[in-house]
């Protein structure tokens, strides 16, 4: 019974860790509720898989970035609220309709297009508005505005309104007080019983946003939500920010494993791989495993990447492949060399090391580009 049979590459999620940061989100951020962000498959961990346990587990709402990712999560039997974070196309309003998906309405533009359609379906939207990320959503001046076009069809129900913070992970940045200050007297000037919601992973582990301090008035109702995503699988949205006193107490979910697929013998002289990057320096055993970058294991980490393998950290030599990456031994004769057999597993990263913040170092990257980049092939097992 080998797991993942069929495939050298495989993930493993545990589901009792997602379970386990989700009840400690959800303590943190009491008296608001948590909206689990899911968006490109729970970053890549499964939605369909992951959002029945956070449902188990009483998240107040779930978050994804597309109509068709919203579909998707109610044709698996999600019943909870479900909001679409994304700017909706024209053609997007029907489908969110049809699923029941909370609309963002991001421009005065889309609140008409709202308002027009709500008289055919009725349409619950959230308000976004853009306080300094300047990607999406109505300028704070706007906001009124929009508000009273969309009140002009009693169909369409404004359940909130959001803003989102672009510097949350660098703690004491002052883009972040500036954006927290425009929605503060946003929310005091339109003094509506709304939803309002500002907080990613990064605002809650460093208490920049808007969420009270665990020492802060337990009365305060506002946020209403936080919207965390990768902290629910167990992630900080740095290396630096993984140490905090929260983010130590998350578990990652998931780790990356190869098998070894090819063994063999080089000489001192040979070159490993595509374009001959790396050359051997004494005889060396080379193991070759069945992962590479079309599983979302970054070519970038090339001469960077180490790997687990029999307990060992390991050199990835040569150019990471498509569908291969090959791992340096050492010598032969060495206890690691004649230990490692054909259909062996390596992490690539997991939590016992390499981290994934380890891998996003090497490809110059950060964590969620990691995660979200593992592609369809790899088999999801869960544990
Ligand atoms: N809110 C919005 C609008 C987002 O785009 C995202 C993710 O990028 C999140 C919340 C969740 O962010 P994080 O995964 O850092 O918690």
């Amino acid at each position: 019974d080998v797991p993942a049979a069929g495939s050298s590459v495989y993930a493993e999620i545990d589901l009792a860790a997602i379970r386990s940061n989700t009840r400690l989100l959800m303590e943190r951020a009491a008296p608001a509720q948590l909206m689990a962000v899911v968006k490109a498959d729970a970053y890549s961990h499964g939605a369909t898989q992951i959002a029945p346990v956070l449902e188990q587990e009483g998240v107040a709402a779930f978050a994804v970035a597309r109509p068709t990712e919203g579909v998707e999560l109610r044709e698996a039997g999600i019943t909870t609220r479900i909001l679409v974070l994304g700017a909706p196309l024209p053609g997007d309003l029907p489908v969110c309709a049809h699923h029941d998906l909370d609309v963002t309405v991001s421009s005065l533009e889309v609140a008409e297009r709202v308002r027009d359609y709500a008289r055919v379906q009725p349409l619950r939207v959230h308000l976004k508005v853009d306080t300094g990320m300047s990607r999406l959503g109505v300028s704070p001046e706007d906001v009124s505005d929009v508000y009273r076009t969309l009140q002009k069809e009693r169909r369409v129900t404004v359940g909130g309104v959001w803003t989102h913070f672009a510097t949350a992970d660098a703690p004491g940045h002052p883009l972040t007080a500036t954006q927290r200050e425009r929605f503060d007297a946003l929310r005091r000037e339109l003094d509506l019983p709304l939803s309002f919601h500002t907080d990613n992973t990064g605002a809650l582990l460093t208490g920049d946003g808007t969420l009270p301090s665990p020492e802060g008035p337990a009365s305060q109702t506002y946020p209403s939500y936080v919207r965390t995503g990768i902290a629910v699988y167990g992630l900080a949205p740095t290396s630096e920010l993984s140490s905090g006193e929260v983010a130590s107490k998350l578990r990652p979910a998931l780790a990356l494993r190869a098998r070894v697929t090819h063994l063999h013998t080089i000489d001192a002289g040979t070159s490993v791989s595509y374009g001959a990057t790396w050359t051997a320096d004494r005889p060396t055993r080379i193991a070759t495993l069945g992962a590479g970058y079309a599983d979302g294991y970054p070519r970038l980490g090339s001469g960077s990447a180490r790997v687990r393998i029999g307990d060992e950290l390991r050199p990835v030599v040569g150019t990471i492949c498509m569908d291969m990456c090959m791992v340096d031994l050492g010598p032969p004769d060495s206890p690691l060399a004649r230990r490692v057999e054909v259909g062996n597993a390596a992490t690539l990263f997991g939590p016992d090391g390499p981290t994934i913040y380890d891998v996003a170092r090497w490809a110059r990257t950060i964590p969620y580009e990691i995660c979200c980049g593992l592609s369809r092939r790899v088999p999801r097992i869960y544990t």
